[in-house]
C-alpha cells in the first residue's frame, strides 16, 4: 500500500515514512491510494475475532512495511482488557430498540482519543527504535488530546513529550489527570495565557526549521493517518456487535469536531462495511452541520467559535474533513487544492451547493447531520439517566440527541460514545444535580503530588525547556 496526498502529491510513500508525519509536503493530508475492499466471506471470517486480532487483520491491508508478527504483537500488546476494561474493548449497550451506545472510552484517559493514541505510542516506540532515533513532542491541548497523548507515550523509550496547556484553564480532573504523571518522558507546561498562546508557541517552535531539526520535534495531531487508521477498527466492532451473522446495514452517529473521527467512519464503509449513514453530530459550532445541509463550507473566526459544554467539539474549522472532499471530487487533488489553498486562504469559505458532486455527499457517501446545544444536552442528558439509568457525557449526549432525528426502522443506529461523564463534570451537576461516578482508578487523584512547569507565553522560554530537557 502506498499513500498519497489530498492535494496532488502523486510521490508514492510507505506507511513508516507517514507516520511521525503530520501534512504532506505540499500541505495536503495523506489517503492510501485506494481502499482494500472487504468482502462478506471476510467480514464472515472476521466476526469473532478479538479486537487486538481484528485491528491486526485490518491494519495489515494498509501496512506492509512491518513484518506482520510485530505488527500483531503491537496489537495485542495496545488492545486489552486490562487497558479499555473490557473484553470486546469498545463494547455495545442497547438503549432502546435500535438504539445503541459504543464505548470508546474507557481507555486511561477516558476520551476517544485512547482508542488510537494508545497503538500510536506503541508504534512510535517500535519505529524509533528500528531507526535507533528519538522523537521530542511538542503539542497544545486544552484537555483531551494532551493527556490521551501523554498517557499515550509514558515510559515509552525514544519519545519524550513536551505538553503545553493554558495554566488554570483546565478542570481540575484534567489538570490532576496530567500532571499526577511522575514519568520523566513527559513534561507539562502550563502557559501562563489561554489555548491560542499555547497553540501560537507550538507553530513559532516548529516554524524554526533549524530547532525542529536539531532537536527532532514531531506532533501527534489528528490528521496523523496511523490515528485515523486505528479508529477505522471500531467501526467493524460496532457493526459485528450490532448485526447477526445474517449482516445488515448499521446507521453510526458520530459526535464531531476535527471530522478524525467520522472520517475513519467514511474509510471503513468505502471498504464495503455495509454502513447505512454516517450522521455527524455538531455542538453550537456547526461547520460541518451546516455543509452537510448546505454545500457551504465556511471556517468560523475565533470570534465565532463558540465555548460550549462539549469543548472537544468547540472547532473553527475540521481539519480532517479534507479528507472526505478530496473522495467527494473523484479524488481530484488539483481541484482540492483551489477549495482548501486558494478559496479558504482569499474568501474563508468554498460552496459545492451548485456543484452536482454534492448530492453524492449523502446519496453515494451516506453522510447526514444535525447540531445540538447546550439546552439540548441537559435535556439528553437527564433523559437518558431518568428513561435508562445510563449516565452520559455531554459530546455522546450531543450524538444521541442528533441520532434520533436519523433514526430509520429496521437500521440499528450505533451512537459513539466518545467520554466518560467524569470529565464533564460541571455540566453533569447542572443538569442532575448530582456528581457523576467516579472510575476507582481515579479516586482522590486531585490530592497526588503534580509534575508541572510554569512558563510565560514566549516561544523562545520554551525552546530553551526543551534544549535543556533533551540530553
Ligand atoms: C476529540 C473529541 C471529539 C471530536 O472528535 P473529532 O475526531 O475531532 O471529530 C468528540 N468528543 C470527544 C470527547 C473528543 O475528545
Amino acid at each position: 500500500m502506498r499513500y498519497i496526498s489530498t492535494r496532488g502529491d502523486q510521490t508514492p510513500r510507505r506507511f513508516c515514512e507517514i507516520l511521525l508525519e503530520g501534512l504532506a509536503p505540499d500541505g495536503g493530508l495523506y489517503l492510501p491510494e485506494r481502499y482494500p475492499q472487504v468482502d462478506a466471506a471476510t467480514l464472515a471470517q472476521w466476526r469473532e475475532l478479538p479486537y487486538h486480532e481484528l485491528a491486526f487483520q485490518i491494519l495489515s491491508l494498509y501496512i506492509d512495511d512491518i513484518p506482520a508478527e510485530d505488527l500483531r504483537a503491537l496489537c495485542a500488546k495496545t488492545y486489552t482488557a486490562e487497558v479499555f476494561g473490557d473484553a470486546d474493548i469498545t463494547p455495545l449497550r442497547e438503549l432502546e430498540d435500535g438504539l445503541y451506545l459504543q464505548g470508546l472510552s474507557n481507555g486511561p484517559t477516558l476520551a476517544f482519543k485512547d482508542m488510537a493514541m494508545q497503538l500510536l505510542g506503541n508504534l512510535f516506540e517500535y519505529e524509533l527504535g528500528r531507526r535507533g532515533e528519538e522523537l521530542n513532542i511538542l503539542g497544545a491541548t486544552s484537555g483531551d488530546t494532551g493527556s490521551a497523548a501523554e498517557y499515550a507515550m509514558r515510559g515509552k523509550k525514544g519519545v519524550r513529550v513536551f505538553m503545553t496547556s493554558p495554566d488554570g484553564r483546565m478542570s481540575p480532573f484534567q489538570q490532576a489527570q496530567m500532571f499526577s504523571l511522575q514519568d520523566a518522558n513527559i513534561h507539562n507546561l502550563a502557559i501562563a495565557g489561554v489555548f491560542d498562546d499555547c497553540q501560537d508557541i507550538v507553530k513559532a517552535v516548529s516554524n524554526d526549521l533549524a530547532f525542529k531539526r536539531r532537536y527532532r520535534i514531531g506532533t501527534v495531531n489528528s490528521i496523523n493517518w496511523a490515528r485515523l487508521l486505528a479508529q477505522v477498527v471500531y467501526y467493524f466492532k460496532g457493526w459485528f456487535l450490532a448485526t447477526g451473522p445474517q449482516g445488515g446495514e448499521v446507521s453510526f452517529t458520530v459526535p464531531s469536531g476535527n471530522f478524525g473521527n467520522v472520517c475513519a467512519g467514511h474509510v471503513a464503509r468505502m471498504m464495503g462495511l455495509p454502513i447505512r449513514k454516517l450522521v455527524v453530530a455538531t455542538n453550537e459550532n456547526d461547520v460541518l452541520d451546516e455543509f452537510f445541509r448546505t454545500g457551504v463550507y465556511r471556517v468560523r473566526g475565533s470570534a465565532d467559535t463558540h465555548e460550549t459544554s462539549s469543548p472537544s467539539m468547540d472547532i473553527s474549522k475540521a481539519s480532517n474533513f479534507e479528507r472526505f472532499v478530496f473522495d467527494l471530487l473523484g479524488r481530484d487533488g488539483s481541484r482540492t487544492r483551489s477549495l482548501f489553498h486558494d478559496q479558504i486562504a482569499s474568501t474563508g469559505q468554498f460552496d459545492l451547493s451548485a456543484d452536482p458532486v454534492f448530492a453524492d455527499a449523502a446519496g453515494k457517501f451516506g453522510f447526514a447531520s444535525g447540531r445540538s446545544t447546550h439546552a439540548d444536552r441537559l435535556a439528553t442528558i437527564r433523559d437518558t439517566d431518568r428513561r435508562f439509568a445510563v449516565l452520559i457525557d455531554t459530546h455522546t449526549a450531543d450524538g444521541l440527541k442528533v441520532a434520533r432525528e436519523q433514526v430509520e426502522p429496521g437500521v440499528p443506529m450505533v451512537v459513539l460514545e466518545t467520554a466518560l461523564p467524569i470529565k464533564f463534570a460541571a455540566t453533569i451537576v447542572e443538569a442532575l444535580g448530582r456528581e457523576p461516578e467516579r472510575p476507582a482508578k481515579f479516586e482522590g487523584i486531585e490530592a497526588l503530588p503534580k509534575r508541572v512547569v510554569k512558563l510565560p507565553a514566549d516561544a523562545e522560554r520554551v525552546k530553551q525547556y526543551i534544549a535543556e530537557h533533551c540530553a
